[in-house]
Parts: C-alpha cells; sequence; structure tokens
C-alpha cells in the first residue's frame, strides 16, 4: 500500500504486489491448516473451550505466526503494520478462533515496556507457547468507567503484598493461570491514580475463589474474581511502586486497537448478503426488499470507510506515529458495525432465530439459525467492553476535538 506523505489526506489504497503475495501465502496456509471443527464452531457462534483456545494457539505458534507484533528476539515476525493488518484481516476473514488478547496483546506488550528481565524471561516464553493464559483484572463494582476509584488493596508485608478485594467482568478467569490486576498500594494518596500499582498473580493462589456471571445468552466467559488476603511476591509488581496507571494507560492503547475487527465483520457481512439472497419475505426474496438492502447496504459503506480509517492509523504507526485518542473511532464503529450485522442476521430469519424450534417443528431447526438469537444478546456487550463507547466518544470529543 502505497501512501502520499506530503499529504496526510490522500491515501493510495492499492496494495502492492508483495502484499498481494503476501496475502495469499496467508490464505492458503490457513485453508490448509486451520482445523475444520473449530471453524465450524466459530461459524455457529458455539462456545470455545480452553482447549479449543489453546489449540489454535499452539498451531500459529508451530507456525511461528503467533505474535506477529513482538520483538523478533522474543519470536515476532518482523512482519510490516501492512503484513500484520492483513494477518489479522485474513485470520477474521477464514474464521480463525480469537486469539485470547490478554497475554499476548495486552501483558506481553506492558513486560516489554516496563518489566524486569527476569519478569520477561519467566512469563513470555509461556505466554508465546499457550502454557499458560491470561486474563485482566481492572473492572470492580462501582469502578468500571471510573477505572481510577477502584478499591481492591495491596498491602505490603516484607516481600509480599496481601491482596484484598474483588474484581469484576473479568473474561476467562475461570480458564486463566494468571491474572494481572490494577490494586491500591496508597489509600491516601492526593490524585486517586497515584496510589495504583500493577501486579501479576498466579490464579492459584491460596485465597483467589471465581464466581461465574452468565451473559444474557446463558454463555459463560465473564466472572467475578475475588481476593481473600491473596500473597503475592513484591517480585511480581510490574514497574514500581504507584506507577500502575502508567502501565494500565499504556495497555488501553493496545486495547482500543484491536476491537475494529473489520475481516469477520466482512465475513459475517457475506453471510448476511448469503442469507438475504435466499430467505424470502411475504413470497419475494429478502435482499428485493428495499427497507432491508438499504440497511444493508448503509452497514457495507459504514464497514468499507472503517477498513480505509483503520488503514489510515496503520500508516501513521508505519510513519512512526503512535495513534492519538481519535483511535476511539475504531472501537465505536467496530463494534457499532458489529451489532448492526447481528441484528440484520437475526432479523433476515425471524423466528428461525430462536434456539428451540419454531412451534415444536424439529425439521425447521438450523443450528447456525437458531444461534443468531444468541449471538444477537451475546453482542450487546461489545459496545460495553474495552470502556464503553459513551467513554471512548467523550475521549474523542475532549481529546481529539478539543471539546
Ligand atoms: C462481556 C464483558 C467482558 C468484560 N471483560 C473485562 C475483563 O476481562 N477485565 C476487566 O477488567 N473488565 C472487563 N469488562 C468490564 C468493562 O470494561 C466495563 O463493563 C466497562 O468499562 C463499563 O464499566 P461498568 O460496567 O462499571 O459501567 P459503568 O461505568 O457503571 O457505566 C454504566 C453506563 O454509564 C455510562 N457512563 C459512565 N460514565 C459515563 C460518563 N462519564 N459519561 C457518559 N456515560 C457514562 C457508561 O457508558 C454505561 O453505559 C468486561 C465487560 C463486559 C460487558
Amino acid at each position: 500500500m502505497r501512501v502520499a506523505r506530503d499529504r496526510q489526506t490522500t491515501m493510495d489504497l492499492n496494495y502492492s504486489a508483495d502484499e498481494r503475495a503476501f496475502r495469499a501465502e496467508v490464505r492458503a496456509w490457513l485453508r490448509d491448516n486451520l482445523p475444520g471443527d473449530l471453524r465450524d464452531k466459530v461459524l455457529r457462534y458455539a462456545e470455545l473451550s480452553r482447549d479449543d483456545l489453546v489449540r489454535w494457539h499452539r498451531i500459529l505458534a508451530g507456525k511461528r505466526w503467533i505474535a506477529p507484533a513482538w520483538p523478533e528476539q522474543w519470536g515476532g515476525t518482523g512482519w510490516s503494520l501492512i503484513q500484520r493488518h492483513i494477518f489479522d484481516e485474513e485470520c477474521g476473514y477464514a474464521g480463525a478462533p480469537p486469539l485470547v488478547p490478554f497475554g499476548l496483546a495486552m501483558c506481553a506488550p506492558v513486560l516489554f515496556a516496563f518489566g524486569t528481565d527476569a519478569q520477561k524471561a519467566r512469563f513470555i516464553p509461556r505466554i508465546y507457547r499457550g502454557d499458560d493464559l491470561w486474563c485482566q483484572g481492572y473492572s470492580e463494582p462501582g469502578a468500571g468507567s471510573d477505572l481510577a476509584s477502584l478499591r481492591t488493596a495491596a498491602v505490603r508485608r516484607g516481600d509480599h503484598y496481601v491482596v484484598s478485594g474483588q474484581k469484576i467482568w473479568t473474561t476467562f478467569a475461570h480458564f486463566a493461570d494468571w491474572i494481572f490486576c490494577l490494586v491500591r498500594t496508597d489509600a491516601v494518596a492526593s490524585r486517586k491514580q497515584d496510589g495504583i500499582s500493577f501486579l501479576l498473580i498466579d490464579m492459584k493462589s491460596p485465597g483467589i475463589t471465581v464466581r461465574p456471571l452468565k451473559l444474557m445468552d446463558g454463555g459463560h466467559e465473564v466472572n467475578e474474581v475475588f481476593f481473600d488476603d491473596v500473597e503475592v511476591p513484591v517480585e511480581n509488581r510490574v514497574h514500581d511502586e504507584g506507577k500502575g496507571w502508567t502501565v494500565a494507560k499504556h495497555l488501553l492503547g493496545y486495547e482500543r486497537l484491536n476491537t475494529a475487527r473489520i475481516g469477520t465483520s466482512r465475513r459475517e457481512l457475506e453471510r448476511l448478503k448469503t442469507l438475504a439472497e435466499n430467505e424470502h419475505d411475504g413470497g419475494r426474496r429478502l435482499i428485493d426488499n428495499p427497507r432491508f438492502r438499504d440497511r444493508l447496504s448503509r452497514v457495507e459503506i459504514e464497514l468499507t470507510a472503517l477498513s480505509i480509517t483503520e488503514l489510515r492509523y496503520v500508516d501513521q504507526m508505519r510513519g512512526g506515529r503512535q495513534p492519538g485518542a481519535d483511535v476511539s473511532i475504531l472501537k465505536i464503529k467496530g463494534t457499532e458495525i458489529q451489532q448492526a450485522i447481528t441484528e440484520l442476521l437475526m432479523q433476515a430469519v425471524g423466528p428461525l432465530a430462536q434456539p428451540v424450534a419454531p412451534d415444536g417443528d424439529a425439521d425447521a431447526f438450523d443450528l447456525f439459525r437458531a444461534s443468531l438469537a444468541p449471538r444477537y444478546c451475546n453482542f450487546r456487550k461489545t459496545t460495553i467492553y474495552a470502556g464503553s463507547n459513551e467513554i471512548q466518544r467523550d475521549i474523542v470529543a475532549k481529546r481529539a476535538l478539543g471539546l
């Protein structure tokens, strides 16, 4: 992809011959190596087990494609940003299981930036190989959007901290080996952000209890995590005591970059179009219903615009500039598009979208169609997690537009 650097508003969106060859290589490899049963599960939105997630992680690690963005000495691929973008897009498009981001895309970048040599040597290879799965212990009851109000306390006793409190909405805590946590180490700091530290905690530590929270689709992906006088070695603190907020901000930037999920939305949109060509509404094909076609076209246009916006950020980063606060646009539009597609998919199949056969007619039951209503319900989460969309809009308004 060539971009005119003298005028940042001008972009040539054509990929170079090398980039097109790279895309073909990734696509062919995914065709040959993505296990059919995992792809099937992804395409019918089935809940993925720890084994499923680790299996796909290890296949990519075996190919040495598991952590493209990492420094090469730790296993990074040395790909350009465009190659990384193409890789993500192709994985989403192929129906590959998502990679658990908490170790690969959150904890590891934090350790590269702030970790000691001993912490890197201990944790990074295990994340790479898929030996340890991580979860993220930020949110608490009363401390979500206003994260700096968190109250989980860590009191220093010799070479240990003693941690007490509660985290909530902790994705995959039920099968994670480790949790990275924001904890309060100074209850009387003048700014509440200054009293926070960043700890790495072994989920097998005595005093940790994980309780499931069922989402509205009945799925289990999030949990409450309770800490009852949990001892954590001081050597598991990342960065200085009281510098947890600096670490947290570094990490949230990574979290927002990864939320657009354009490849996945493209795949889902294609599925929606196929459905709309085959489903009938009052004797005519759904695609011939002008209202439905209009809504579908709008989503497609928005997705194209989002894809161009994402390329703009990729290009900025290639030019050495970190994305500014306006990167939140990717989170806002990406998740709105994901939700709009789930809504249209559900509308396309009508009553067949429920996980029960309509009027007891078992012949009408179809696993994919029946997964659409639960999927619609599940995807309400996307505009809440990783910082709610209202908060993202506030960030764009204040820090990017200066309002
Ligand atoms: C499926 C799922 C998975 C999650 N996984 C994790 C995880 O692994 N680890 C983790 O730490 N957290 C996780 N979270 C928590 C998530 O980050 C929080 O839910 C989110 O930050 C919102 O916080 P809250 O739930 O406390 O809502 P609140 O902060 O109480 O907000 C409630 C509502 O008020 C709005 N609001 C709040 N403040 C403002 C404001 N200043 N201006 C305008 N509107 C405002 C919000 O947008 C929201 O609509 C997850 C959440 C979900 C739903």
